[in-house]
Formats: structure tokens, C-alpha cells, sequence
């Protein structure tokens, strides 16, 4: 093992989890602790300095950190680390300089992005992805995340919302409203929280979404149609980014994925439906991943992206990136130990 070392933490509205990584990716140590969400943006970030300040205690003698990555729910301006828009799972995270906060405190370059970002990076470069460089990320959980990595680099977008695949527009979502406030988006067909609306609508009990695959294993027709609508809207929007983008794979997780072959297959079709000919056989992947997943991710993508403090003081030029990318090439730094 050898250093230098990162540190890595996801900040979620349940909990705040944190690694230390050597570099060839190896967890040294590994914290998870309750988020104070309720008591506001002071005592979370004081949860998370704690842990990362804990974190670093662990580090072996003669061993440096020299960086931080962090993953964090809510949209991030990756330039300045801070977060622009946050739900209420977070209550006053919005606006939150969280890169300066944590630079301040620790004294180490911080790189921030979003929780969904994180994960897909991590599945780039130790998980289902490892090895390529291209990669579309889906999570379809309560709602529809997506993350999107073209040759090693997450696009965030101008606003930091990049990659964000709910509110695409599908066909099967004409007129149903969407969490973001338009309507016709996938999320509002798609999601955890819409296949259950579904089923209710067409008669059903109040279920989970893993409930519902339950029922439609069991052969009930509307479980089967919630999951089928849903998996099918999913892969028409998914075959259409696979057009643009030409992924090497589709990463596809959160508690949706596993609702079983009565979602899977629609989106299977849907995927071939909607994509380019050629690319209509992109795999399409469950995450690898389980254990300290964005934590490891925000850790990777730390290591593989900041540059060293001394790089960070010459001028910037006007108009240039506050933070340029230097040495984003997977399969260097981290190694994909577990
Ligand atoms: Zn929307």
C-alpha cells in the first residue's frame, strides 16, 4: 500500500457516509454517521467535518492525504463546490459553499458533485464499468437519476444538472405531472413513486414498488402493466441517450432495478426500440457496487482530478475553469481494490 491518500463522503438526508482510500483504492477505514438534517445546515456540515476530521486520524504514519471528494444529494455548481439546489431532505442546504467549508476547515483541496455523479464514477472505476470510459449511469429509486461519463469525464452542464435523465421527455408521460413542477417528463412514468400511483389508479392496494413485483411475479396483470409502462418508458428514453451518446454500457440500479423480468424486459425492448441500429445491443448492467458506493466514488474522483495545492495558486486567466481537469484517466490512480 502506498500513499498519497483521499478521503471520500456522501452526504445523504439519512446519513453522512466517509472512506479513506489509499491509492491503489483499498478502504483503510470506513464511517457512517446519522444526518442531522432536521437541525440545519450548521450541524450537518459540523457531522461531516467530524467524520472527515476522524477519517484522517486513521490515516498511517508518514502517509498524507492530500484530498477530499465529495458526493452530495441536490444539484452542485462543480466550479465553486456549492450546492444550488437542494429538496427537502436536506432543509437549507441550498446554497451551501461546501467546497470552501470543508477546504477551510481542512486545509485540503476539495472536489464536489452531485450523489448520483459519484456513484457513477465509482461504477467507472471499480465497479460494472471498470475498464471503459464511457458509461450512462441510471438510478430509479423513489425518482429517476442519471449520470453520464464520456471518456473518463462526468458531464455536469452549465447549471450542474447533466446527466439529470427524469425529465426527459417520453411518449408514455404525455400529460402526467412531474416532480420538477412540467409535465410529460419520465419521472412522472417512471419512477418508484409513479409505479405505485399507477397501480392504485388502476385498482390496486397502496404497495412499495417491491411489493408490487412481488404481486406481478405472482401473476397479478396490474403489477405487471405499473412495471411494464414504467420499464418500457425507461428504455425509450435510455435507447435515445444511447443514440447521442454511444455508451460503452448502461449502469442501471436503485430499488426499481430490482423489480424483476416484468421490468426488465419492456426496458430491454424499449432500449432496442428507441436506439440507433448499431447500438442497439449496448449492454445493459446492474451496479457492482454495494458498500460505501458514492463515498468510494467522491474518493476516486478526488484522486483522479484535483491538482496539487501548489498547481491551484498560479493565476487563473479570465473566463478559465476554476478547477481544470488534469489526469482524468481511469485505471492510474485507482486500481479497484475493495
Ligand atoms: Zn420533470
Amino acid at each position: 500500500m502506498t500513499g498519497p491518500l483521499h478521503l471520500g463522503a456522501d452526504i445523504g438526508g439519512t446519513k453522512i457516509e466517509g472512506v479513506l482510500v489509499a491509492a491503489d483504492g483499498t478502504v483503510l477505514a470506513h464511517h457512517r454517521v446519522p444526518t442531522p438534517a432536521r437541525e440545519g445546515r450548521d450541524a450537518v456540515l459540523g457531522a461531516l467535518l467530524t467524520l472527515l476530521a476522524e477519517l484522517r486520524g486513521h490515516a498511517p504514519a508518514g502517509l498524507p492525504v492530500v484530498g477530499v471528494g465529495l458526493g452530495t444529494h441536490g444539484v452542485v455548481s462543480h466550479h465553486d463546490g456549492v450546492v444550488t439546489l437542494a429538496s427537502g431532505a436536506l432543509p437549507g442546504w441550498t446554497g451551501t459553499p461546501l467546497r470552501r467549508a470543508v477546504e477551510e476547515e481542512l486545509g485540503l483541496p476539495v472536489v464536489v458533485d452531485n450523489d448520483v455523479n459519484v456513484l457513477a464514477y465509482a461504477e467507472m472505476a471499480f465497479g460494472a464499468g471498470q475498464g471503459h470510459q464511457d458509461l450512462l449511469f441510471v438510478t430509479v429509486g423513489t425518482g429517476v437519476g442519471g449520470a453520464v461519463i464520456t471518456d473518463g469525464r462526468l458531464l455536469r452542464g452549465e447549471h450542474g444538472s447533466g446527466g439529470e435523465l427524469g425529465h426527459a421527455p417520453v411518449a408514455a408521460a404525455a400529460g402526467l405531472p412531474c416532480s420538477c413542477g412540467a409535465e410529460g417528463h419520465l419521472d412522472a412514468v417512471a419512477s418508484g413513486t409513479a409505479i405505485a400511483r399507477a397501480y392504485t389508479a388502476a385498482g390496486g392496494a397502496e404497495l412499495s414498488t417491491s411489493q408490487i413485483a412481488r404481486r406481478a411475479a405472482e401473476g397479478d396483470p396490474r403489477a405487471q402493466t405499473a412495471l411494464a409502462v414504467a420499464g418500457s418508458a425507461l428504455g425509450e428514453a435510455v435507447g435515445g441517450l444511447v443514440s447521442v451518446l454511444d455508451p460503452a454500457l448502461v449502469v442501471i440500479g436503485g430499488g426499481v432495478a430490482s423489480c424483476g423480468d416484468h421490468w426488465w424486459e419492456p426496458l430491454r425492448r424499449g432500449v432496442r426500440a428507441a436506439a440507433l441500429p448499431l447500438l442497439r445491443d449496448v449492454p445493459l448492467r446492474r451496479p457492482r457496487l454495494t458498500r460505501a458506493a458514492a463515498a468510494r466514488g467522491a474518493a476516486a474522483l478526488a484522486a483522479r482530478t484535483l491538482l496539487p495545492p501548489s498547481s491551484r495558486q498560479a493565476p487563473a486567466t479570465p473566463r478559465a475553469p476554476a478547477r481544470p481537469e488534469a489526469a482524468e484517466s481511469p485505471g492510474t490512480a485507482e486500481a479497484g481494490a475493495a
